[in-house]
């Protein structure tokens, strides 16, 4: 479909990120070097160094927990209400900074501006004021009458929503009187040290939360610390299992929310138009970047042709480049390493039979992108509907009877989420008893509020974040 009119560049300055130089590692209350490599965070938009970030070694692992232990008893101890009064300064200062925040997170991650201005930093901000709220009243949450924290949360988190992932995993730590040790993933460090900021001026006590950036050996020297009472892990699945092992016998606590391949089904008396737009946000929204995102569209047979032509015209209007321009709807890969795994499984879905489509875009010459991808004529097996791709890739597979969408639909390792289109509200009913899956959307596809848990079935991991569930994955019982 060719543009209507084209939209002047809206671009927020990169000055308002307010960049350092040099960032690092946050241990009981201090900003200091880590004892690993240092190494540079780059932009995936442009693959320019952003900024050195020192990495933690695995004596500061040793500091930190230590720092962490020394913390947790006088920490539990607090009123709750105390403990929530520290939790809703966080979330004033989180809005405070909102600005600077939503323009670092897409520097570091590559982002559209509009997604990490409305979604990531407004839900990070709201899931401290949520556990704010349960911090007094635990033993009203259903966990008996005087729930007690673990003790100290080794936390450790990917990539793609940076700010909030460190979100969902330390305000429910906080609210519930334990303390924390938490590493960013390698390529997004920059948002969880700032939030380390954020955190150091609102005077926590020292060695309640503390931050240490670096790889996968500084995450497995957290995961293996005896000085660490539970583990709180997202990631891929293939981490998920390993840190699994690593934890048997340990008598650690465990929650995993690991990687999806979700079903979005579109039934014939769908609302075509709002199905199309739901279809786009759940693989399109951040580069589908999203481990609940809708990656698998099964649309009834009889309004595939009607629907697949919908969705070109509509992908057709994207808009694809610099994520800091408030105009744009897809911006970069998060890192090089990311976007020769999509290649890899996008040319599998050609050799495998599938077609493919994008829409016409000119990809920008430096930095990492994928255009968005639609493949049709998917079959079940191929690995373009089975495996987890990350990426803008849409697989679309048919179906005829609600028997046969439930059948596909869980025919998957994964069970994390789904979506449901139909006009018919006994259906959707229907629909989301079958369906495995921890969340099932209706109507509507990567909804996210505090209230809600998330979490996933088989092996998209087990445990549940958010909502009155996500207390009892930091409580002993
Ligand atoms: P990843 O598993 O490679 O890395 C995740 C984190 O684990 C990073 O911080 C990494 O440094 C660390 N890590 C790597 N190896 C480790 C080890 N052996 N021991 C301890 N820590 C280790 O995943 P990724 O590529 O960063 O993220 C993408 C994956 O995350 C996708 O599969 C996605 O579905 C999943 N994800 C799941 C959720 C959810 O809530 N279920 C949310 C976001 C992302």
């Amino acid at each position: 479909m060719s543009k209507l009119f084209e939209y002047a560049p809206a671009p927020e300055s990169p000055s308002i990120a307010r960049l350092k130089p040099h960032y690092g590692i946050f241990v009981d209350g201090t900003f200091r070097a880590g004892r690993g490599e240092a190494v540079k965070t780059v932009n995936p938009a442009t693959e320019e160094p952003l900024a050195e970030v020192a990495e933690a070694s695995a004596a500061d692992v040793d500091d930190a927990v230590a720092a962490a232990r020394a913390a947790s008893e006088p920490w539990a101890g607090l009123p709750g209400s105390v403990r929530a009064k520290y939790l809703f300064r966080i979330a004033r200062a989180i809005q405070e900074r909102a600005r600077e925040l939503a323009v670092l997170e897409s520097l570091d991650n590559g982002k559209p501006i509009r997604e990490s201005r409305d979604v990531d930093v407004p839900t990070a901000a709201a899931h401290f004021f949520y556990y704010a709220g349960w911090a007094d009243k635990l033993g009203y949450a259903g966990f008996g009458p005087n729930p007690r924290p673990i003790g100290v949360a080794g936390q450790v988190i990917p990539w793609n929503f940076p700010l909030l992932m460190a979100a969902w995993k330390i305000a429910p730590a906080l609210a519930t009187g334990n303390t924390v040790v938490l590493k960013p993933a390698e390529t997004t460090p920059l948002t969880a040290i700032t939030l380390a900021e954020i955190i150091a001026e609102c005077d926590l006590p020292p060695g309640v939360v503390n931050v240490l950036p670096g790889g996968p050996a500084v995450g497995q020297a957290i995961v293996d610390h005896p000085g660490v009472d539970k583990i709180a892990f997202t990631g891929s699945t293939a981490v998920g299992k390993m840190i699994q092992k690593s934890v048997a016998a340990s008598g650690k606590r465990l929650s995993l929310e690991l990687g999806g391949k979700a079903a979005n089904i579109v039934f014939d008396d769908a609302a075509l138009d709002q199905a199309v737009e739901g279809i786009v946000n759940g693989i399109f929204f951040n580069q589908g970047h999203v481990c609940c995102a809708g990656s698998r569209l099964l649309v009834q047979e009889s309004i595939h042709d009607e629907f697949v032509a919908a969705l070109h015209d509509r992908l057709a209007t994207l808009r694809l480049g610099d994520p800091l321009d408030k105009n744009t709807d897809i911006g970069a890969i998060n890192s090089a390493a990311q976007l020769a795994r999509i290649r890899e499984l996008a040319d599998s879905g050609v050799a495998e039979g599938a077609d493919r489509w994008s829409p016409e875009c000119a990809l920008p010459e430096r930095g990492f992108w994928f255009p968005p991808t639609v493949f049709t004529g998917v079959s079940p097996a191929t690995r373009i509907a089975r495996e987890e791709i990350f990426g803008p890739v849409l697989s679309v597979l048919t179906f005829r009877t609600p028997g046969e969408a439930i059948e596909k639909a869980n025919n998957t390792p994964y069970g994390l989420s789904a979506g449901i289109w139909t006009e018919k509200g006994s259906r959707i009913l229907w629909m989301a008893n079958r369906l495995r899956a921890g969340v099932v959307w209706a109507n509507t596809f990567n909804r996210f509020d505090p209230t809600s848990p998330f979490g996933g079935y088989k092996e998209s991991g087990f445990g549940r974040e958010g909502g009155r569930h996500g207390l009892e994955a930091y409580l002993a019982h």
